[in-house]
């Protein structure tokens, strides 16, 4: 049985598996190894250490469907809706730019709630905390290295980390790259910003009109979000819970300070924002280093094939756009160029 790999259980990763295993032709081994202690990437949902029902978005906060991707990619929004997993956004942002016909959608139990739908769907064998480190070529097969545990063969690999993570690898994959290629990937920028996630005691009150609000006149702030309302699930037994977004220009300056002293400047701004909130019960703070892609790579369409036999193929939102559109697209390019293999 063809044995794959796929790096990384974000949404590109998680999408590959699934279309990966409607497509195949023969029986697949299918595979996801990811760093992370768990599935999303950077649609990731936090919970509070006091109550895992408590539940922030600390990543992507809603998904945008414009007219030509509604057609485009409607089984996708199909099949999301259907059970639930996609609702539309009716909850006020205030701020957002809203374009003529476009729709936007919130997932209710959290954005990874996306992400482990796709992964439930392809029935892969998920293993978290996998740091891939090396890949090598060893009889015609990838012999990948994780941080710990012994190297692993593998028929196909699929890497959907973004580019300057595919880049830190090392063994022979480092020659296959061709000068052109790591150039490309070279290319791909994106934005950094830090989110911060608060939990709220049962029974909290956050008294503001609107479900979100992008913020235009503060150095520190850009986004907040009472995501319990946004996803429309208040309920009296469960706590409130805020997400912030830092501006970039911010999430630069402070990238490589500690996670402790950017929540608290975080917390003074807000002060300013919203005084007299009271002091939430856990609090989570993440660095997006690789946020949002502000530059994608030329000339690479939805996926960049690093080797044909075996076959090596990188994809992500780096090859396309950052959201989720664009991560459907990189997929489906994905799926295409290996669907001679499988
Ligand atoms: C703050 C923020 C707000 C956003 N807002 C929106 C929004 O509102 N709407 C929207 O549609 N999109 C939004 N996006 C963009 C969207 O989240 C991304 O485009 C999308 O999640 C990218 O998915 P991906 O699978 O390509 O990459 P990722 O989600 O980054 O997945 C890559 C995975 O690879 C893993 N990995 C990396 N290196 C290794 C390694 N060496 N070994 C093993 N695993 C590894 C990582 O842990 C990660 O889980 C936002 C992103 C951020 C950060």
């Amino acid at each position: 049985m063809a044995r794959v790999l796929i790096v990384g259980a974000g949404l590109t990763g998680s999408l590959c598996a699934a279309l990966l295993r409607k497509a195949a032709a023969r029986p697949l081994h299918l595979a996801v190894w990811d760093k992370a202690g768990d599935s999303g990437g950077r649609m990731t949902t936090a919970s509070s250490p006091h109550n895992p029902q408590s539940t922030v978005d600390l990543g992507a906060q809603y998904i945008t469907c414009t007219p030509h991707y509604a057609k485009k990619h409607q089984s996708f929004y199909d099949e999301l809706l259907a059970p639930g997993v996609l609702k539309p956004l009716t909850s006020p942002i205030e701020g957002m730019v809203i374009k003529e016909g476009d729709c936007n959608f919130v997932a209710p139990h959290g954005v990874s709630s996306i992400i482990n739908h796709y992964l439930k769907e392809s029935g892969a064998d998920i293993y978290f905390r996998q740091c891939v480190t090396q890949i090598n070529l060893r009889n015609d097969k990838w012999e990948v290295l994780r941080e710990t545990g012994s190297p692993e063969q593998f028929d196909i690999v699929v890497l959907t980390m973004p580019a300057p993570q595919i880049l830190q690898l090392q063994g022979d994959i480092v020659n296959l790259i061709s000068e052109c290629q790591r150039q490309q990937l070279e290319s791909v920028s994106y934005s950094s910003r830090y989110a911060l996630g608060l939990f709220y005691e049962a029974g909290t009150k956050i008294d503001v009109p609107w479900a979100g609000q992008y913020i235009t006149n503060n150095p520190c702030i850009r986004f907040i979000s009472i995501d319990n309302k946004k996803r429309n699930i208040e309920s009296s037994e469960i706590g409130p819970s805020l997400v912030i977004h830092t501006t970039v220009p911010f999430g630069v300056t402070y990238l490589e300070h500690s996670t402790e002293d950017v929540r608290e400047l975080i917390f003074q701004q807000l002060e300013n924002i919203l005084p007299g909130l009271p002091q939430p019960v856990a609090t989570k703070c993440q660095k997006w280093r690789h946020s949002q892609v502000t530059n994608a790579a030329a000339n690479s369409p939805g996926q960049m094939t690093l080797h044909l036999k075996p076959f090596l193929v990188c994809g992500g939102d780096g090859f396309t756009q950052s959201n989720f559109d664009g991560c459907i697209t990189s997929a489906l390019c994905v799926l295409e160029a290996l669907k001679n293999h499988i």
